[in-house]
């Protein structure tokens, strides 16, 4: 292939939605910080997903970093966190100097087991948050997770940065929990470029978090501060690009649903082979495709550097958190599946924009790689 095939990129809409925002914004000297399409944006994410208020930020990251503000969570506190998943999930934990603890996953959701949660519940009295993952767009068991976070009195943070779009009983992912956050980073399933949402059913902390997130400016003429202040909002140019991808969200959906299944048609019948599985009565976004590879197959690093010579972009499985030397000294609770899926996962390229073709080629060199051509 002359042309890279990549794990997942920017897509913008055929008809143009994206620019035709940003024009406006331009027309109509929206540039400076906020402007229509951020109170557009942010009314059009949360009509979508249901929440009650969305406040747009800057990146997904500051959008767990407020959630953690507003669930009191400070100094000393614990915090329950999804070991395996992308870093900028665990960092904000440590923004607020409180102490994450790294919960394993389970076999049947890739998320976060309710079984190590209560394990961990039990043995740190002094939590305050569970932050959970809906790891590349697949739901976390929501039911046990949502039960167990009120059982034990504890607000729970639904990172939902690679999952917009994905229901779970029919409802939106990042609605389950007291808050939600989105990620628009290049890669997600619909990007600003950068940027993030907060979501959340109450109102006035929508509010307090877009207050923290401009300064902490209070309402007077001068310039006055009674609080720790953020710049994290998001621009009104980037606003724009995310009201346009949103007309899109559905479309790009469907595409992944349909990469994924082509995967699983070509490749689930090698003996060795299998794909990321998918909980009842969930709808995910199939963000990105995975694969695992029974170790006798030989090993994802294999596969990926056999793809790369091909040109196609493929990757590990994120690596668990309590695996990564910067939180090495944090605990961890679970049975060590992550590391295990660590080990034996890969992602397959989910490029919204890659032909059946280019997809077929990518089949071929697995087919070729894992000796079944
Ligand atoms: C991308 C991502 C984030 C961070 O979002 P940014 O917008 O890049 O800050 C957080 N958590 C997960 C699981 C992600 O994949």
């Amino acid at each position: 292939m002359e042309k890279r095939i990549l794990l997942s990129s920017p897509h913008m809409s055929d008809e143009g939605y994206e620019l035709a925002f940003v024009q406006e914004a331009f027309d109509t000297n929206w540039i400076a910080p906020l402007g229509e399409n951020v109170n557009q944006f942010e009314n059009e994410l949360a009509e979508r997903v249901h929440a009650k208020g969305a406040v747009a930020l800057s990146s997904g990251t500051a959008a767990i970093h407020l959630a953690l503000k507003l669930a009191d969570v400070s100094e000393g506190d614990v915090v329950l966190c999804q070991s395996l998943t992308f870093s900028a999930t665990a960092n904000p934990i440590l923004y607020q100097n409180a102490v994450p603890v790294f919960i394993d996953s389970d076999e049947g959701s890739w998320n976060m087991d309710p079984v190590a949660l209560e394990e961990a519940l039990i043995k740190y009295p002094n939590t305050k948050a569970v932050l959970i993952v809906h790891l590349y767009g697949l739901c976390a068991r929501l039911d046990e997770i949502v039960a167990l976070c009120k059982r034990y009195n504890v607000t729970l943070i639904e990172d939902a940065a690679e999952s917009l779009g994905s229901t779970y009983h029919g409802k939106d992912t990042g609605t389950f929990g007291n808050l939600g956050i989105y990620s628009f980073n290049g890669n997600k399933i619909i990007t600003t470029s950068g940027g993030g949402m907060l979501v959340s059913s109450d109102v006035d902390e929508m509010k307090k978090a877009r207050f923290w997130a401009t300064q902490s400016r209070e309402p007077e003429l001068h310039y006055e501060h009674k609080e720790l202040g953020f710049n994290y909002r998001m621009s009104n140019v980037v606003a724009g690009i995310g009201r346009g991808q949103l007309k899109v969200l559905d479309l790009r959906v469907a595409k992944k649903n349909e990469i994924y299944n082509r995967y699983k048609d070509a490749l689930s019948s090698i003996e060795g082979v299998s794909f990321m599985p998918l909980l009842d009565n969930t709808k995910p976004n199939y963000w990105l495709s995975c694969m695992v590879l029974d170790p006798k197959l030989g090993s994802p690093v294999e596969l990926i550097h056999a793809l790369d010579s091909a040109n196609v972009e493929a990757r590990p499985i994120w690596k668990p958190m309590h695996l990564q030397p910067f939180f090495s000294e944090f605990d961890y609770v679970g049975n060590g599946f992550g590391e295990q899926l660590f080990n034996t996962g890969l992602c397959l390229p989910s490029d919204s924009k890659m032909t059946t073709e280019e997809q077929d080629y990518v089949i071929e060199v697995i087919k070729g790689s894992l000796g079944r051509a």
